[in-house]
């Protein structure tokens, strides 16, 4: 709890502009896409570094913690004030500071929004490929923090690929440079890359140094339908084996697709189970060479139906369908309750396949989609909490999934981070030595566990 006279610290500190300490900000700032709630004690809007600077200042003297927040539409609880505080918030750090086309990089503030960026880099025919779904709304520096993917990190990877270099605040108020403009780049320890999905807990990021690519001159985007859950999952394993290389490799069960259908008011073919969107890009030989392999792929397959798009409006259509599922499932119970597992490619047909059972043996309802490609299964539990007969059956249903996951070499969580939501998970992956190791790492960078507390552990 901030006294009032150290409110008027902070304003003297920081500028009257920039703390809001009234109930309306603070609720405004006290949630993110779990739905969970935490008050904090206050709001600062930095405009720059010396807010920065100035805000810990504050929260080391008042021993108060301090929470980094950029759009707020994280999924595990990483932005929000569980023990009070002050939230302090990057919206207003939302500059790109510079393009170089030479050096095919942007340096940017974190409170850049993703899809502002890679506009940006569009124009100069770059191309920035992290894409997280929330991309119109996240930030850069929340990106960052939870190591973001998204549809095309099957094939460019997540955006720890695309950071070359940070500037960061730690707790004792020194700025560090980790990093730097290069692509290799193996002085010292690897400070930057342990930053990066560090979720706000070790250091308060400023600046980012991000590599660009070459715009890929051409994509094509393919949505191929399937009469059951399994022949979809194996298609996916099958497009993976034959090298097809796409930059996307979606898979929607059918009960995303009954929810989005339902939503859209469109009737749903009886026989449709799943559907697989692929995207392929690159120069138009490469587009030509891939499309070959994949239609090869597809008759082999044997699906229900496939769909081609080729213009970007005929591209945009086919989107329309994965991009409704988190709205359209929203309507299907009072709780969504989302994990984001990750499974290697080769056993991806077994775990879907595990999970549709087990929704079966238990009577939840679990809706299965997302970026199958490389194996990150959105496993949506829709549920009544008030129903206790049911949330026991959810306990007892995360536990069979995050011990299969595990066994089969996988991850609890593949892009939204463990934050408060799936802190309670992380002894299925790590053992009590590994999480000491992690603690540690905590200490050095945090002894008065002042950042983002009560995340993680
Ligand atoms: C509909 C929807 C779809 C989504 N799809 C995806 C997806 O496809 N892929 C994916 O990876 N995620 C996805 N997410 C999750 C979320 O959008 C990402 O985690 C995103 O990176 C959060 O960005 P943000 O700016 O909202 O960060 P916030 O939610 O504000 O914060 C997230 C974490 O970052 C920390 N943080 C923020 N700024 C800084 C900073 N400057 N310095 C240090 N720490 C900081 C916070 O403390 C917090 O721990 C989705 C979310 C929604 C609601």
């Amino acid at each position: 709890m901030i006294e009032k006279k150290a409110t008027k610290e902070l304003i003297a500190k920081v500028g009257r502009d920039k703390v809001f300490c009234d109930r309306e900000y603070l609720l405004s700032y006290s949630y993110d896409a779990t739905g969970l709630e935490f008050l904090p004690d206050a709001v600062v809007f930095a405009e720059s570094d010396e807010d920065v600077a100035a805000t810990i200042a504050f929260c080391r003297e008042h021993s108060v913690p301090l929470v980094p927040r950029g759009a707020g539409v994280g999924y595990s609880g990483g932005a929000l004030a569980v023990q009070g505080g002050v939230v302090l918030v990057f919206t207003r750090m939302n500059r790109i500071l510079r393009l170089d086309r030479e050096n095919s990089l942007a340096v940017v503030e974190p409170g850049v929004i993703t899809s502002d960026l890679q506009a940006a880099a569009e124009k100069a025919g770059l191309f920035y490929p992290p894409d997280p779904a929330s991309l119109k709304t996240s930030t850069i520096g929340g990106n960052i923090a939870e190591n973001a993917g998204g549809p095309r990190c099957f094939k460019y990877g997540v955006t720890a690929n695309y950071v070359l270099g940070l500037e960061a605040f730690l707790m004792s108020g020194e700025k560090v440079r980790l990093g730097a403009e290069t692509i290799k780049n193996v002085a010292g320890y690897d400070l930057k890359s342990l930053l990066i999905g560090s979720e706000g807990t070790l250091a308060v990021v400023t600046r980012a140094t991000l590599r660009l690519l070459p715009l890929p001159p051409q994509r094509r985007l393919f949505r191929v339908d399937f009469s059951s859950l399994a022949a979809g999952a194996r298609f996916v394993q099958r497009v993976i084996r034959a090298h097809v290389q796409p930059s996307v490799l979606e898979f929607m069960d059918r009960s995303s697709l009954q929810a989005v259908y339902a939503y859209q008011g469109l009737p749903l073919d009886e026989r449709l189970q799943a559907a697989v969107l692929v995207e392929i890009d690159g120069s138009p030989a490469e587009v030509a060479d891939r499309e070959a392999l994949f239609e090869k792929t597809v008759a082999e397959a044997g699906p229900l139906g496939r769909e081609r798009a080729e213009t970007f409006a005929e591209q945009e259509a086919l989107w329309e369908t994965r991009r409704a599922i988190s709205p359209a499932i929203a309507g299907l119970k009072p709780k969504k309750i989302n994990e984001d597992i990750v499974v290697p490619a080769g056993r991806i047909p077994e775990i879907v396949e595990a999970i549709a059972a087990l929704a079966v043996e238990l009577g939840l309802c679990i809706v299965l989609f997302g970026h199958f490609g490389d194996g990150n299964i959105h496993t949506n539990l829709m549920v009544d909490p008030a129903d206790a007969e049911e949330m026991k059956k959810v306990d007892l249903a995360l536990d069979r999934i995050f011990r299969r996951v595990v066994e089969v070499g996988g991850t609890i969580s593949g892009e939204h981070g463990i934050g408060l939501s799936k802190k309670p998970f992380m002894h299925y992956q790590f053992s009590p030595a590994e999480l000491e190791l992690f603690r540690n790492i905590k200490r050095a960078f945090d002894p008065d566990n002042l950042l983002n507390p009560g995340k993680i552990f």
